[in-house]
């Protein structure tokens, strides 16, 4: 239950003064739907109005302050012409011009022979100077009408910055005091403000200096965040560490036989990974690992390996993929392995219906089943095991802290659990995410892959790349073609997936898959199968093969628009080639003209296969926000830090946590009530709901 405290700030924007239905839903797109929305939308920029010049001294272009006189007013002849009304002070003239504007008003607000100041943007027209529809005009005592600097809010279209302003002005009014839940020493040196101050610090900028993420109220209001999310982590850490794990001790039995099968030997790397698991689910404490390693790596194989440990002590483990086809190629890939083994395994997708599926339930409620493969599947009520002691979970992105806990209900005993992601997360954003797991890394690729040549190109020589491309596939080689939307749509000017597949069948005189998001399971398997066999020779694609998946052969990756890609997902997209043995391409093409910053971050690309450069360069040139798609991904999303800016802080939240978690578990003292109440703040209330007292 939220605190009665933040009440006020959790109601609908429609519950303040001047916010109506329609303004309502503007604001729900520029900002949100609730007060505290408001209140943490701060301001992207301001308007100074400071400067107060002579008339004879304005330049031209400046938003200006001017005190005035009014001398005449100059009626239009002509419904077209403006209505204007000439002012001057001791040192020029100036123009006011109105268009479509009454006159009787303007005689009003603006009598000859009153003073007045008015405000806006000064211009030069002819040998004058005028100012076109000023947007303060008050007498020469009432300037603290209007603030010479405001500040400036991202809007949306039809949703003037005048409503914006005022409906943050009015959510502000809401912001209760709150004790201080900040570390004193901490508030002390850094010289920083209580959260209230902060908050409306940041939204009275007076200069630009105060709309740096390194302003003392920016910085206070992003420890807040930061720490709200970090204790979050460390809560739940200590809660799942709390549970007594199971002690889990390979005996090799099954692996030896499983992985004398295998084509090859581990990498140092997987051996090192491996180790690490193995001895997490010895221990007696619940294993919660984050298994971090770049495309193609060969993370599958340490899964199995954590898997099959689990087996040899008699119980069960389920591995869990993103997608249907992901799930599908784990057990092209797995079962033969477990076979060798004599370790049964069986597959649950949404696919598995009727009869087969309830075979599989009833198989893995006996304890038939030794390790299940699947999707989002294996979270539904009616799956239940024999004995779940492991649960590994692939391409993690997809997959929040909700999932983790979530996850824990599947078993009666602690669950383990591993995690694995290609995504290779910057450290910044591995800490806000994945803080309350263990992190093992493979490092090294495995023997045998040789690095990809990777290009850029203009949209305008898309007829090349097809020359290039029916040369190649004339020796044998073989092509994904990335298209980044499926449909066909008028409105935009994406390639479509559909028309690009029927226009290099054509081309190309050879035979063209396409695999879409769209598609049916058994419709994806199907194409995905033809292009494994070599059936299709290019398989043109959404992202839907942006993980995962494997086929040694493929050679050359084509990626249309690659300008709309995240660098991360591009770098995966590029990962899908350059598993064979053969000399791979992978050729970006961009829409053309390409901005400063789209330009460097393609070129990062194309200087650099290490999947942690290139993580951190696009943290770097576009932020966290447009990262991965954070929304989707269930990576944490942040209003009011910005991690490129203020990663230093996260590393002191992460600290600051770790202790506040080590001497007040329950959040009992007077700071820990504090400490809840920003937890609930900002909307961390899954943590609190692990006390005791929650
Ligand atoms: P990812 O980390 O992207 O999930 P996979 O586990 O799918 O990578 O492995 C990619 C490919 O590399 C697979 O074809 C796998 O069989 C192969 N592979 C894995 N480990 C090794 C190794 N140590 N030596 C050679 N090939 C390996
Ligand atoms: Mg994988």
């Amino acid at each position: 239950m939220r605190p009665s405290i933040l009440f006020p700030l959790f109601r609908e924007t429609r519950t303040l003064s001047g916010v109506g239905p329609k303004v309502e839903k503007l604001i729900a797109r520029a900002a949100g739907t609730r007060l505290i929305d408001l209140v943490f939308d701060l301001p992207v920029g301001l308007v100074d109005r400071s400067y107060r010049p002579k008339l004879k001294e304005a330049e031209e272009g400046r938003i200006a302050t001017v005190e005035v006189m009014v001398r005449d007013h100059l009626p239009s002849q002509n419904p077209r012409w403006p209505y204007k009304v000439r002012c001057a002070d001791e040192t020029a003239f100036i123009d006011l011009v109105f268009f479509r504007t009454k006159g009787d008003y303007l005689k009003r607000t603006l009598p000859v022979g009153a003073r007045r100041i008015v405000s806006g943007r000064i211009e030069r027209f002819r040998d004058g100077l005028q100012m076109a529809h000023p947007d303060h005009i008050v007498g020469p005592d009432d300037i603290d009408d209007f603030a010479l600097v405001k500040p400036v809010y991202a809007l949306t279209e039809g949703l003037p910055l005048k409503s914006l302003s005022k409906a943050v002005r009015g959510a502000l009014e809401k912001v209760p005091e709150m004790a201080e839940w900040l570390d004193k020493p901490l508030l002390r040196a850094r010289v920083w403000p209580s959260f209230r101050a902060a908050i409306f610090a940041a939204h009275a900028p007076e200069s630009p200096a105060d709309l740096s993420p390194e302003s003392p109220a920016r910085m206070r209001l992003a420890y807040d965040e930061l720490l709200a999310n970090q204790l979050a982590l460390a809560l739940i850490r200590a809660r799942m560490r709390g549970q007594k794990g199971r002690v889990l001790k390979s005996t090799d039995a099954f692996k030896a036989k499983a992985f004398a099968a295998l084509p090859f030997a581990l990498t140092v790397s997987q051996q090192q990974a491996i180790a690490e698991i193995e001895a997490d689910m010895a221990s007696s404490s619940r294993m919660l690992r984050l298994l971090q390693g770049d495309v193609g790596s060969g993370k599958t194989v340490v899964a199995m390996a954590a898997l099959l440990t689990v087996v040899e002590c008699g119980a069960q483990g389920a591995l869990m993929a993103p997608t249907e086809i992901l799930a599908r190629q784990h057990m092209a890939t797995l079962e033969p392995l477990a076979r060798a083994a004599g370790v049964r395994m069986a597959i649950l997708t949404g696919r598995e219906k009727g009869v087969a599926r309830e075979q599989t339930l009833k198989a893995l409620e006996g304890g038939l089943i030794d390790i299940l493969v699947g999707t989002h599947a294996l979270f539904s009520e009616d799956v239940s095991f024999r004995d779940l002691a492991l649960a590994v979970v692939d391409e993690q992105h997809r997959f929040g802290v909700h999932h983790r806990m979530k996850l824990q209900g599947k078993g009666d005993k602690p669950v383990d659990v591993l995690v694995m992601t290609a995504t290779p997360i910057p450290r910044t954003l591995a800490l806000t995410a994945y803080g309350d797991m263990e992190v093992s890394r493979l490092t090294e690729r495995p023997a045998g892959r040789k690095p990809i040549y990777t290009r850029l190109l203009s949209a305008e020589r898309i007829d090349e790349v097809i020359v290039h491309l029916r040369q190649a596939i004339a020796r044998g080689a073989r092509a994904y073609w990335v298209c980044p939307l499926v449909e066909e749509s008028e409105k935009s000017d994406l390639a479509a997936a559909e028309d690009r597949a029927a226009m290099l069948r054509q081309a190309l005189h050879a035979p063209v898959g396409l695999i879409h998001g769209r598609m049916k399971g058994p419709e994806r398997d199907a194409a995905m199968a033809k292009f494994k066999s070599g059936e299709t020779k290019v398989l043109v694609a959404t992202t839907v093969i942006e993980v995962g998946v494997d086929v040694p052969e493929a050679s050359i990756m084509v990626v249309e628009h690659a300008e709309r890609f995240g660098l991360a997902q591009l770098h995966q997209l590029r990962g899908r080639v350059g598993r064979g043995s053969t000399k791979s391409t992978c050729l970006l093409i961009y829409q053309p003209p390409l901005g400063d910053t789209a330009k460097a971050r393609l070129k990062t690309l194309r200087e650099t296969e290490d999947g942690f450069v290139i993580a951190e360069e696009d943290l770097r040139l576009r932020g966290p926000g447009e990262l991965l798609g954070v929304r989707q991904s269930g990576m944490e999303e942040f209003r009011l830090a910005d991690l490129a800016a203020h990663a230093e802080l996260l590393t002191t939240a992460r600290d600051d946590a770790k202790l506040i978690v080590s001497t007040d578990p329950e959040l009992m003292s007077p700071r820990g009530e504090a400490l809840r109440l920003l937890l609930y703040l900002f909307e961390r209330e899954e943590a609190v709901r692990l006390l005791r007292a929650g």
